[in-house]
């Protein structure tokens, strides 16, 4: 009966043999979950570690520069002369470095206008005033095509590559100003270094054209402006000579970059609309959209020409007087001498003499008073095939400048009245730098304008341009 006292579940060997089941899996729970306790109490140590690791580390570098504060104390001299912060004055200041500023344009306001310079088509320029300083300078209007559009990119240029360059052959430009109105874009001024002269005005007053040894300093100083751009990948693209600046100590300045950009290597293709007709390279008359340097050293040839002789060298009425002009002095192209050159746009449709022999330069008989040395670096400029001319470096380092008579020192150079001082400078009419924007047309009109005003056939130094 006993047995029958007892729990019918003790009694039962299966569910004994449960009981212990059960029992172990009890016990086994309890390790699962004091390992777990375990590892959990490992992690929250090893998370406590690394907090206290990191603020070591953060107590460490914000120790760090007080240990250097003593090491290089002129690194903390502040700016405004203030004295360095020592560890125990107070917290560690930034390090100020001097970086590029914003701040607003001055205005025109702050200038005295003295007298205009200069009020062409599109162009105005006077003489001013800084009142604050009594600085005298010249004002440069931007000339604002279609104002609607903003600032133009010729005015976005001529400010860019003018401030990015610091030669004493180029034009410095000192700020730009705004007029009062700021509301009215055309208002935006270049204020520019002033010179008294400007090299075409003066030829024109001058009774004698300048002596070798001037012309040669002014060539120098010419080159070594148009040597610093290139070397600065700049083109400007408009020399002539009503935009070269002769100051009374002799000394030439390059201004106007209206029509200056910058180009690469290989050069892109880029609009062959640029530099007056006078002093317009060849390939850009043939229409060359690929070009470089050597426009720039071709307007320099035609300004060494006008120079000798106070006249311009190539006075063409249109795009082909000028082509027929330069022709009759520098000779037909060949395919030897110029190779290539047939197929530039334009000068598919030329139709140029058999014998081209007989067709030669003309430039020593044009001027004969040249040594041998100098008609040869006027050749070498005015050579049709732009690969041919000679880089400006090249020019600087010509014998032409170390034979007598010896480049003139500036100091020596005469000094002539200055129109631009007192009066609006007057000139003959000469053709203005090409206007941005008239590309489509010329494009249309690339052939046939070429030859407009002409009849079927242009006659000049014993050859002919046919239109076919
Ligand atoms: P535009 O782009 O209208 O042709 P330029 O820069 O060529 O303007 O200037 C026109 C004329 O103004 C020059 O031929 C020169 O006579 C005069 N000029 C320009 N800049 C100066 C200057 N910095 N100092 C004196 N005269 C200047």
């Amino acid at each position: 009966m006993a047995s029958k006292m007892k729990s019918r579940w003790a009694d039962d060997e299966g569910d004994a043999a449960l009981d212990a089941q059960r029992k172990r899996e009890k016990e086994e729970k309890k390790r699962a979950k004091a390992e777990k306790q375990k590892l959990t109490d490992e992690a929250a140590r090893q998370a406590a570690a690394a907090a206290e690791e990191k603020e070591q580390l953060q107590q460490e570098l914000s120790s760090r520069p007080s240990k250097r504060r003593k090491m290089s104390p002129e690194l903390e001299v502040e700016g405004e002369g203030q004295a360095a912060p020592s560890k125990d004055t107070g917290p560690a200041k930034l390090l100020r470095f001097p970086g590029g500023q914003w701040k607003k344009c001055r205005s025109v306001e702050d200038y005295e206008k003295l007298n205009d310079i200069e009020e062409g088509a599109y162009g105005w320029v006077s003489r001013a005033r800084d009142t604050a300083t009594g600085k005298v300078v010249a004002l440069k209007r931007l000339k604002m095509e279609n104002a609607q559009d903003g600032v133009p990119v010729t005015g976005l240029r001529e400010i860019q590559t003018l401030l990015d360059c610091e030669h004493p052959n180029i034009v410095a430009l000192q700020e730009v100003v705004v007029g009062e109105d700021t509301s009215k874009i055309e208002n935006i001024f270049l204020v520019l270094d002033f010179l008294e002269h400007d090299l075409k005005t003066l030829l024109e007053d001058m009774n004698e054209p300048f002596l070798n040894s001037e012309v040669k300093t002014l060539l120098l100083q010419l080159t070594a402006g148009v040597s610093y751009l290139h070397k600065n990948w700049i083109l400007h693209r408009d020399l002539k000579t009503s935009n070269l600046l002769l100051n009374n100590r002799g000394v030439l300045k390059i201004a106007d970059f209206g029509m200056a950009r910058y180009f690469g290597d290989p050069a892109p293709k880029m609009t062959q609309l640029v530099v007056t007709l006078w002093y317009r390279a060849p390939e850009l008359l043939l229409g060359a959209e690929k070009y470089g340097t050597a426009v720039d050293m071709w307007s320099i040839g035609c300004i060494f020409g006008e120079l000798l002789t106070k006249e311009p060298l190539l006075q063409g009425k249109n795009e082909v007087d000028e082509l027929s002009k330069i022709f009759e002095l520098c000779g037909i192209p060949t395919e030897s001498s110029w190779p290539g050159f047939k197929r530039l746009p334009n000068a598919r449709s030329l139709r140029l003499p058999k014998n081209p022999a007989s067709q030669g330069s003309v430039i020593r008989a044009k001027f004969p008073f040249l040594t041998t040395a100098g008609s040869s670096l006027l050749v070498s400029l005015l050579e049709l095939n732009p690969t041919n001319r000679p880089n400006a470096k090249e020019v600087l380092e010509h014998s032409f400048f170390k034979e007598d008579p010896k480049p003139k020192s500036t100091e020596m150079f005469p000094t002539f009245p200055s129109k631009a001082g007192q009066e609006k400078r007057r000139r003959k009419v000469t053709p203005n730098a090409p206007v941005r924007g008239k590309i489509p047309e010329l494009k249309a009109t690339d052939f046939s304008g070429i030859f407009a005003g002409r009849d079927d056939e242009e006659k000049g130094g014993g050859f002919s341009l046919k239109l076919i």
